[in-house]
């Protein structure tokens, strides 16, 4: 018996006529067509020289195509590598440097210069493909017939390698398995009630874990069907809603979406499941939601290097401001940073896991795998998180977005609650800067609503007796919007970094 996770798809599909991919700008793939797509793309890949164990970098504009290459690569036993659509040329020289692919998929506009650099590092294959089914590898695959024999994999073979954002040094190469893949997708058709009858919204990137493995492999895990838009455009989302019945999102679709006229309790009356991840849903837009629309969002929890940790339920309560339970077979467990000393209940630490959805390790980096490991297996996943008394599981914040102030531990998250709870506040971060006194200083960067008139001493004087002193923001600066990646993910660092001095330390 193979592992390899397209015979999983293949032989869990529903009838070849289904259709798999609706698209918005082109002909709607069935899941026949999607296979025979694949096939004919493993065979091109195997003609470039591709063979199993080998890598195929990939940084093309999200198109159906990018699924297919995505089969095509687990067919072919290769691991898929796929890279952000906004990484530069001089990035994608770390990432063919350090992965040594056997092949580079690139945007037809790109090739020459990526050829040129993978001349330079001594990587012989490098093809276009483009969203038209443009571009050399596009007519390879027109050309190359839909038959191939799938190799057979184990389940801990790779199945792709997924670079980390990288906010501290330089991105790693998450190595994710059949296994890690096949397990938490199927844990996942269950725990959120997949089915054939499900029309998915896919509006999210194909580069990240979230759309490429949990949105993509759930649907075609469930035989559903996926409403596949190229990019996130509220219009096209709400356009969608009357025929769909799940959308999976980061929070700021839902914010975008909040503002948006279309959607109401009539236009989402066929909806049954939101979801939401990737980055913390703020409350405030939860209950706005369920205001506006009937619906509670499922907020889930999980990393590059996890897939899936922690969901809501899908019956139950979906408690706005946690991620939920662990996903079954996951253990979770909360301890303490340095020493990695377990933690009762309700103390904050940092959150570690174990299970079948686990990463191998870092890609060429044994020394980082090795210290993101406790020695009984646990990943330190590098957020810090609680267990409340019901069982959810809440984050406060990355380890390293840490406050330490006059050494004391602040955490972020309780103070941004707390923040965002304010007449006139949109939403907040808080960072802590170099202080000359306290080591760092608490630092509130607030975004107000709009029309809403703010001040720094109106916010301080807000927050007074509401938490203890040493979490009190020593200053506020006031921004139209937080800086943001392609997840939805608020960029701390950046906001550190623009106001590094303010305190002379
Ligand atoms: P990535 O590897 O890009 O998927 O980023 C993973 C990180 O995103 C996690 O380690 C968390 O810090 C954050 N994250 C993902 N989902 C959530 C969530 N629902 N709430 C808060 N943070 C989240």
């Amino acid at each position: 018996m193979s592992d390899n996770i397209y015979d999983l798809i293949r032989g869990r599909a529903p009838r070849l006529e289904k259709i798999a991919l609706d698209c918005a700008d082109g002909p709607p793939l069935s899941y026949g067509d999607l296979f025979a797509r694949a096939g004919r793309a493993a065979n091109a890949l195997v003609k470039l020289g591709v063979e199993p164990g080998d890598r195929v970098a990939v940084q093309i504009d999200k198109s159906p195509d990018m699924i297919a290459l995505a089969l095509a690569c687990f067919r072919v036993g290769a691991a898929l590598l796929p890279l952000n659509t906004a990484y530069t040329l001089a990035e994608l020289e770390y990432f063919l440097s350090n992965a040594r692919p056997a092949l580079v998929v690139c945007r037809p506009p790109a090739l020459d210069q990526v050829r040129a650099l993978a001349d330079r590092l001594g990587i012989a294959a490098v093809e276009s493909l483009g969203v038209g089914r443009d571009g050399t590898l596009a007519e390879k695959i027109a050309d190359a017939p839909a038959d191939f024999a799938t190799i057979p994999r184990a389940g801990g073979d790779l199945a792709a390698i997924l670079y980390t954002s990288g906010t501290t040094g330089r991105s790693k190469g998450a190595m994710l398995t059949h296994e890690n893949l096949a397990s938490n997708a199927l844990v996942l058709v269950d725990y959120w009630r997949f089915t054939e009858a499900d029309v998915l919204i896919h509006a999210l990137p194909v580069f990240h874990t979230h759309g490429l493995f949990v949105a993509t492999n759930v649907a075609l895990l469930a035989g559903a069907t996926m409403i596949y838009q190229p990019r996130f455009d509220a219009d096209a989302i709400v356009k969608a809603l009357p025929r769909a019945t799940s959308l999976m999102g980061v929070p700021t679709f839902y914010t975008r979406l909040l503002a948006h006229g279309g959607v109401t309790r009539e236009s989402t009356k066929h909806m049954r499941l939101f979801v939401s991840g990737s980055a913390p849903l703020l409350a405030d837009t939860h209950q706005a939601w369920r205001a506006k629309t009937g619906h509670a969002i499922l907020e889930r929890y999980g990393m590059t290097e996890t897939n899936m940790i922690t969901s809501n339920p899908y019956d139950g309560d979906r408690v706005a401001g946690t991620v939920g339970f662990p996903l079954p077979g996951v253990s979770l467990r909360i301890a303490e940073p340095e020493t990695g000393r377990i933690l009762p209940q309700g103390e904050i630490g940092v959150i570690e896991v174990k299970g079948p959805n686990v990463f191998k390790g870092y890609w060429r980096m044994p020394e980082k795998t090795a210290e993101e490991f406790r020695s009984d297996g646990f990943f330190i996943t590098g957020d810090l998180g609680k267990i409340d008394g019901r069982g959810y599981v809440h984050i406060v914040g990355r380890a390293k977005d840490l406050i330490i102030s006059g050494g004391f531990n602040v955490y972020p998250k309780e103070i941004e609650v707390e923040i965002d709870a304010l007449p006139g506040v949109d939403e907040s971060a808080v960072i802590g800067l170099p202080h000359p006194d306290f080591g760092e200083g608490v630092t509130a960067v607030v975004v107000p609503k709009k029309g809403a008139t703010l001040t720094e001493e109106g916010v301080l004087a807000a927050l007074e007796g509401r938490l203890a002193k040493y979490k009190l923001p020593k200053r506020v600066f006031f921004v139209e919007e937080l800086p943001r990646n392609t997840m939805g993910k608020v960029q701390k660092k950046v906001l550190r970094e623009k106001r590094q001095g303010i305190y002379g330390a």
